[in-house]
């Protein structure tokens, strides 16, 4: 392939910065894979500081893949409850049983073994295999993506297939085969902390040189921005039903949306009734009884819709008939602040939990 540099020049250039101002991070300090590999799916489409605070708590509950695999997948979801994007979560104790039960227990070390494992896609794989193992493979997350569409001058939309299959033919060629470990990190670095998405500090960066984006005048406007889809919102109404032993809670199932957290007796607002048809209806539904008092509205982004939620409070006396045998249950205030309860509705708890 044709570079518009020597690609040893970049690895030259990037390992000399990142010995200076390589960040120091809680995953750094490591090669256990199990370390790396947690590390990596924390910070799939999540910012290294939101990451922290749960990497310590995960380590501290679950310091070996072992322990992880003897625990259950809702004591994992608790943990992980806030961080968002849950099937990591789930595909996290899946692909720890997996490898205990299939593996010994041993990471496997190399591309295709990690890739079949669940939730381990191409960029994870080498992230993994360069941190942990100090083997050159080329990693594409979303730092290094920028860095790449910028240091060539990509001028197309760099989420076609197209600029898929260019990015990593790129980034394979950049990976050296010496220092992967340090390499990989590097280059991840430079895109959190230089070559950033809005403001890119090109004259602070150590491939100024040979940068066409930055030589072209381009830094700021690449990667060309991707044309806005508008996001569809969606209406639904929950209830806080209060009786004497405690809050009405369900969890959702363990796949899919959402899967295994817990919320209120919510339903979906169809187009052209009112929510406090719907709110009593749900409340018939329940077998209960009681007066709805509407408290308020929460509005919550998720990844793909916006939600604007309906909150009603409804104090009852008969909790029997969704209590026994049914996928709700009563939860007291104490119980519920440690259970994973999803974004919208913890909202929901922590504005109007308290108004009863
Ligand atoms: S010179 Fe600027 S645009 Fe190019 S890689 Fe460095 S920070 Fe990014």
């Amino acid at each position: 392939m044709n570079l518009p540099f020597d690609p040893a020049e970049v690895s030259r250039r990037l390992l000399v910065w990142y010995g200076k101002e390589g960040r120091d991070l809680p995953w750094r300090n490591t090669r256990d894979p199990y370390r790396i590999w947690l590390s990596e799916i924390m910070l799939q489409q999540t910012t290294v500081a939101a990451v922290i605070p749960y990497y310590k708590r995960f380590l501290t509950q679950f310091p070996t893949l072992d322990a992880l695999t003897a625990a259950s997948l809702d004591d994992v979801i608790t943990l992980w409850a806030g961080l968002g994007y849950y099937s990591r979560a789930r595909n996290l104790h899946k692909t720890a049983c997996q490898i205990v039960s299939e593996q010994g227990g041993l990471f496997p070390d190399n591309l295709d073994s990690l890739m079949a494992l669940p939730g381990i896609g191409r960029s994870t794989a080498g992230a993994i295999l360069s941190i942990a193992f100090d083997k050159s493979a080329p990693i594409l997350d979303g730092n290094v993506r920028r860095v790449l569409v910028r240091l060539f001058a990509w001028l197309e939309d760099p989420r076609s297939s197209q600029a898929e299959k260019q990015l990593w033919l790129w980034a394979e060629a950049l990976t050296p085969e010496e220092k992967p470990h340090d390499y990989a990190q590097a280059i991840m670095d430079l895109g959190a902390t230089v070559c950033t998405p809005r403001d890119p500090d090109c004259d602070n960066c150590p491939l100024h040189a040979l940068c066409l984006a930055n030589k072209r005048g381009l830094a700021t406007e690449l990667p060309v921005a991707r044309r806005q889809k508008k996001v569809p919102v969606r209406q639904q109404v929950a209830l806080i039903i209060s009786a004497a032993d405690g809050l009405l809670l369900r969890q959702r199932p363990p796949e899919g949306f959402l899967g295994g957290l817990w919320e209120f007796p919510m339903i979906d607002l169809p187009p052209r009734l009112k929510a406090d048809q719907v709110a009593a209806r749900l409340l018939s539904e329940l077998c209960l009884h009681g007066s709805l008092e509407k408290v308020g509205e929460i509005r919550h982004v998720y990844s793909h819709f916006k939600l604007e939620l309906s909150v009603f409070m409804v104090n009852t006396v008969i909790a029997e008939c969704v209590a026994e045998g049914s996928k709700y249950c009563w939860c007291s205030d104490v119980e519920l602040e440690s259970l994973p309860l999803h974004g919208a509705h913890r909202k929901a708890y922590n504005q109007f939990g308290n108004n009863r």
